[in-house]
């Protein structure tokens, strides 16, 4: 059940699910079919693995931190580098799987909303690579925040949508891309950008993402002749984490933690720490664990990294935590700026924010796991976020 596939309904245990008007839910189940049907041809098989491979980048090294190790003086610590790939994190990944399968199903555009942009860049990639048509929904304070991240979207070919309703920022945008979505569901494809949404996307962009766990499984073994003691990864939506994790479930051995931002503090408003202090409810067409108020709305939510500030989570990890296969924890915005400074500064590698709250736990629990072996999801690199750092650090 771990590693399996969701029920013929969409369901993790009790999370998942389609939670949808009937029209919409007829198109998701053609979605899947299409999916199903493709998934396993040699056609599709090749020419994702190709592209994988010779424009993404793969397979992403498993790297030592040498330095980093001796600083701690406890566990080794590995990097997955999903960082190296084309457009700098593991985003690209499902982008290029749910591009090859919009095209597949003969669909005239690509719609999807971003917050900070790093989706709408690895889309507008994929689609540009692909040769279909891909229109970005963004809150307008986004877009003058994240102008390079804007106009490597235009220059890639997509149309970007400044929103300029209510807060004009991410959740704006969800609603103007998905009432785009609903003038033509059947010609357009609405990209989801992690394992969340209605079924079947958090199983989608898994199995897009699970490539990560593969590749590292055999990379860890043959560099140290064993799997690791633990691995680590940051969890937004979650499909960095689930990426990684998968080839990994059903060794009880390895110990597998999922790290939250719990921003200003887990006693303050501002985190986005959804397993760890949220409750189960429905968001987004699924049943997951929500920050949510008496009412079930969502909850403001907040995060240094831009890509962990979700109410919401993939269903599978609703589940994971569950069953308790998975430990989910949590770092705060501090942690986060000390892990991406240390990781520069030992080793010459700046992370990503989000991917800093991974390294941030592995780097708190280091010092205690002497002989033992953690394997991080790099998930993204940092060359985005050293304005702000430097601005935060007084640099
Ligand atoms: C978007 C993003 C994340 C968060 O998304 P998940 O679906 O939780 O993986 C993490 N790391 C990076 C670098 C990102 O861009």
């Amino acid at each position: 059940m771990t590693t399996d596939s969701p029920n013929s309904e969409g369901f993790f245990g009790e999370f998942g699910g389609q939670y949808l008007p009937e029209e919409l839910k007829q198109i998701m189940n053609d979605i899947y079919r299409a999916y199903l049907d493709i998934r396993d041809t040699e056609a599709f098989t090749t020419e994702l693995h190709e592209l994988q491979n010779h424009y993404v980048g793969r397979p992403s090294p498993v790297y030592f931190c040498r330095r980093l190790s001796q600083h701690l003086g406890g566990a080794e610590i590995y990097l997955k580098r999903e960082d190296l790939n084309h457009t700098g994190a593991h985003k690209i990944n499902h982008c290029l799987g749910e591009a090859l399968l919009a095209r597949h199903m003969g669909k005239t555009k690509v719609l999807a909303e971003t917050g900070a942009g790093q989706h709408g860049v690895a889309l507008a990639a994929a689609c540009a690579l692909v040769g279909i048509p891909c229109e970005i929904h963004m809150g307008e304070i986004d877009v003058a925040k994240q102008a390079p991240n804007v106009l490597r979207m235009k220059l890639m070919g997509a149309t970007v949508i400044p929103v300029s309703r209510g807060t004009r920022t991410l959740k704006d945008a969800v609603d103007s891309a998905f009432e785009e979505y609903l003038r033509d569901p059947q010609n357009f494809f609405y990209a989801i950008g992690s394992v969340v949404g209605p079924h079947p996307f958090p199983q989608m962009v898994r199995d897009f993402q699970k490539i990560v766990g593969i590749e590292a499984r055999k990379q860890f073994q043959e560099m140290t002749g064993a799997l690791p003691d633990q691995l680590v990864a940051c969890v937004g939506g979650g499909s960095n984490a689930i990426g990684l994790f998968t080839a990994f479930l059903d060794d009880q051995d390895v110990a597998i933690v999922g790290v939250e931002p719990s921003g200003l503090g887990l006693d303050t408003p501002d985190h986005a720490a959804t397993l760890t202090l949220g409750s189960p409810g429905v968001l987004h067409g699924m049943r997951c664990y929500v920050l949510q108020d008496e009412q079930g709305e969502p909850l403001p939510v907040y995060s240094i990294a831009s890509g962990l500030d979700y109410p919401g989570v993939g269903p599978q990890h609703s589940y994971l935590k569950e069953i308790g296969r998975v430990r989910y924890e949590t770092a705060t915005d501090q942690d986060c700026l000390d892990a991406f400074q240390m990781l520069s500064r030992y080793e010459g590698i700046i992370p990503a924010l989000e991917s800093s709250h991974a390294l941030a736990y592995a780097i708190r629990v280091a010092p205690q796991m002497a002989g033992k072996r953690i394997l991080i999801n790099l998930s993204g690199r940092g060359d985005k976020d050293i304005d702000f750092v430097a601005e935060k650090l007084k640099l």
